[in-house]
């Protein structure tokens, strides 16, 4: 079996590569945001009649010319298929306009339009870029995404093929429950992922580096000092430092569930970034975040059954029994103690029991039809 994965690499662009890039996407942001005018006034624009649009636009325009073709149209497809999935998807808000100060650049190229000769990257339109290569690709790239982050640097994605790796054929089941003190507590206490002594401390240098920032905010209208901008640039570098250790530690955990474990019961938990909530909280949140899509990915992909668990009731349901107790347990109480059998065990791994039973039942009946099972199709990115 075969399947497509993205695979990332860091780009060290020149000033003249660079340049190039930023011309580019400034033309690209351009025609984006003609089609989103297109719809506005009512010109219901597919990617047929953008296209033509393109050829007159391109006709018209020098500086539009100047750009490559390839990376204009995907640009268009892009945003055509979109607009379509606004249609389709319930809640999915229409493609909006793409601001100079609150998108970052990201370009699309189709075969037509890179090539890879002597290590580097070639763009459509003359623009050589070296890369970093990090390790091989598994296959000759169909697409290619440069995009750059809000620290200013550049990345190529490649869309490639590679074979599956079979998981160890495994036949047990295992229940998660998340947290703050422990982001993942499970039926299995070997399994458990600890919320992080180094998320303790990134979530204090973070909130430091939020308060100076504040600090040296000028009003609305004002420009902003190069001070700001300082403060600005270390909270953002910290803030990716954070999630790529997320992202390290919860492949690696991820990957011990998933070797280990046929059916994989998980809390379905939605992070909600409150503007009040505290910055350890969004820290572990991102955690949860982080390791739940690292865990659904590699589970879709090895084959094995997961199973997302909406977390209502989960806490006051016995896992021993499945009686269900008559009042929400307090957050301060850490240990669950059921009513009708006497069952006693700490609160998140009674919750990760209740989880996993939840799934073996199957049940989805009379008072159960909130814990309906949702199936864990097509979330999480492909993202390697
Ligand atoms: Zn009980």
């Amino acid at each position: 079996m075969v399947e497509t994965v993205r695979y990332t690499y860091r780009l060290r662009p020149g000033s003249t590569a660079e340049a190039a890039l930023l011309a580019e996407w400034g033309r690209c942001r351009w025609l984006w945001n003609e089609a989103v005018h297109q719809q506005k006034i009512g010109a219901k624009p597919t990617f047929c009649k953008l296209s033509k649009l393109l050829t007159e636009a391109r006709g018209r325009n020098t500086w539009l010319r100047e750009g490559s073709q390839v990376v204009q149209q995907q640009t268009l497809r892009t945003y055509a298929s979109a607009l379509q999935a606004s249609f389709k998807i319930k809640g999915r808000g229409r493609p909006t306009i793409k601001k100079l100060k609150n998108t970052l650049p990201s370009l699309e190229y189709t075969l037509r339009g890179f090539k890879i000769r002597a290590r580097r990257l070639r763009l459509a339109g003359g623009i050589e870029i070296p890369v970093v290569w990090s390790r091989e690709l598994a296959s000759d790239p169909t697409s290619v995404r440069v995009y750059q982050d809000s620290l200013g640097h550049w990345y190529a994605s490649f869309v490639v093929c590679r074979e599956v790796c079979a998981a160890p054929a495994s036949s047990g089941a295992i229940g998660i429950d998340w947290g703050v003190k422990t982001t993942a507590t499970t039926t299995n206490a070997r399994f458990d992922l600890p919320h992080l002594g180094h998320r303790k401390r990134c979530a204090a240098e973070l909130a430091r580096a939020q308060r100076k920032m504040a600090r040296r905010r000028r009003p609305k209208g004002h420009a902003q000092s190069n001070g700001y901008r300082r403060a600005k640039r270390a909270a953002a570098k910290l803030y990716k430092k954070a999630a790529r250790q997320n992202i390290h530690d919860s492949r690696q955990w991820a990957k011990s569930i998933v070797d280990n474990h046929q059916v994989i019961a998980v809390e379905d938990f939605k992070p909600r970034f409150l503007a009040k909530s505290t910055m350890a909280r969004k820290v572990a949140d991102a955690a949860i975040g982080a390791a739940k899509r690292e865990l659904a990915e590699r589970g879709m992909r090895t084959g094995r059954r997961v199973v997302l668990v909406p977390p209502a009731y989960t806490t006051m349901t016995c896992s021993e029994c499945a009686v269900r107790a008559k009042q929400r347990i307090g957050l301060n109480v850490r240990v669950f103690e059921c009513m009708a059998c006497g069952f006693t065990a700490g609160r998140d791994l009674n919750a990760a029991r209740t989880i996993l039973a939840t799934v073996e039942r199957d049940r989805a009946g009379g008072d159960d039809v909130r814990h309906v099972i949702t199936s864990l199709r097509g979330v999480g990115s492909n993202a390697v």
